[in-house]
């Protein structure tokens, strides 16, 4: 289907944009990559009577360096991101889900910002960015806050910006040095996973020093693996070790039943993920 018509506006500064979106309120909605909203306008699933376009927000694009922290702002294009060295070498985990990210042309035109804003809970970003312990930075007329990951993903499809709100960039913390794993179960190759476990694991002297395990499609946000992660710490990494750890991934998860399978088959595919993720991300 053709979308409703909509007044189109590409505003050239994130000032200019939120002063859009205050103008036309609840009429309007944000479009960055389009990847995931356009279809929603087709469907007419939405039908907003303005798009704000981001694209032409220069300030909203590129990767730096920030001490503790790599930043990414949330109009980078995933082909960008999953490219990048300073990502590779700081945020591993980033650069393995984006590598499994749909196919070429949406990650070439689909943002990093967009993909965490839209916030489908099958999503491949979301389980790096509560692994790493990723932070929002959304910025409003009032001024800029940071939200933790925690924080950020509030339901299905929701967060913690309003709508009056633009999120700006996203600050990894650095794990550098540390291993990194996803593993993304698909039924069609390109596509969302049934369940995808992200694992980042820091390994000293055949120890695991620390994990950190996201996990989408396991409830109505991304999900930690806490209770694995806590497991983990102090185990060798060897393949016992992590398989008995790896066997309380579902604890405290809530997955979905649908076409593509029940919720006690997610169940069953975390442990399976997270110990294959471990494993890779610790060399064992
Ligand atoms: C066929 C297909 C397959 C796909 N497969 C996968 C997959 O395997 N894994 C995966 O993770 N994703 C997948 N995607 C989604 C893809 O990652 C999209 O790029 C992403 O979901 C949305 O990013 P976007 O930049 O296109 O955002 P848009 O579609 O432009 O926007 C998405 C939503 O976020 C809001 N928004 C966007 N940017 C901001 C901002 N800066 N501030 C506030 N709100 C904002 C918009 O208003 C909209 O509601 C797929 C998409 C398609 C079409």
């Amino acid at each position: 289907m053709i979308p409703a018509a909509f007044d189109y506006l590409a505003p050239t500064s994130v000032e200019d944009a939120l002063a859009a979106l205050a103008e036309h309120g609840d009429d309007a909605k944000i479009i960055a990559g389009g990847q995931s909203l356009l279809p929603v306008l087709r469907m007419r699933l939405n039908a907003p009577e303005v798009l704000i376009d981001l694209g032409k927000i220069d300030s909203l694009r590129g990767i730096r360096d920030d001490g503790d922290a790599i930043v990414i702002g949330a109009m980078t294009p995933h082909s960008v991101v999953g490219s990048d060295p300073l990502v590779a070498e700081h945020a591993a985990l980033i650069s393995k889900a984006v590598e499994h990210l749909a196919d070429a042309q949406i990650r070439h035109r689909g943002t990093f910002g967009g993909a965490l804003a839209h916030a489908d809970p099958a999503g491949d970003l979301g389980g790096p960015a509560v692994a790493l312990g990723a932070q929002f930075v959304i910025q409003g007329a009032g001024g800029t806050r940071t939200v933790g990951a925690d924080d950020f993903f509030v339901d299905l499809f929701e967060t913690a910006i309003g709508d009056d709100e633009i999120l700006t960039e996203v600050r990894i913390p650095k794990h550098t040095g540390w291993g990194a794993r996803h593993e993304k179960f698909v039924r069609i190759v390109h596509q969302w996973p049934i369940v995808a476990v992200a694992a980042t694991v820091r390994v000293d002297g055949g120890t695991i020093a620390e994990a950190r395990i996201g996990m989408a499609n396991m409830g109505s946000t991304p999900v930690r693996a806490r209770a694995v992660e806590e497991a983990l710490a102090g185990q060798p990494a060897t393949e016992d070790a992590v398989r008995a750890a790896a066997e309380r991934a579902d604890e405290g998860t809530n997955p979905p039943s649908d076409l593509n399978g029940d919720a006690d088959y997610r169940r069953h595919l975390s442990r399976v993920l997270t110990r294959r993720a471990v494993l890779a991300a610790a060399g064992a």
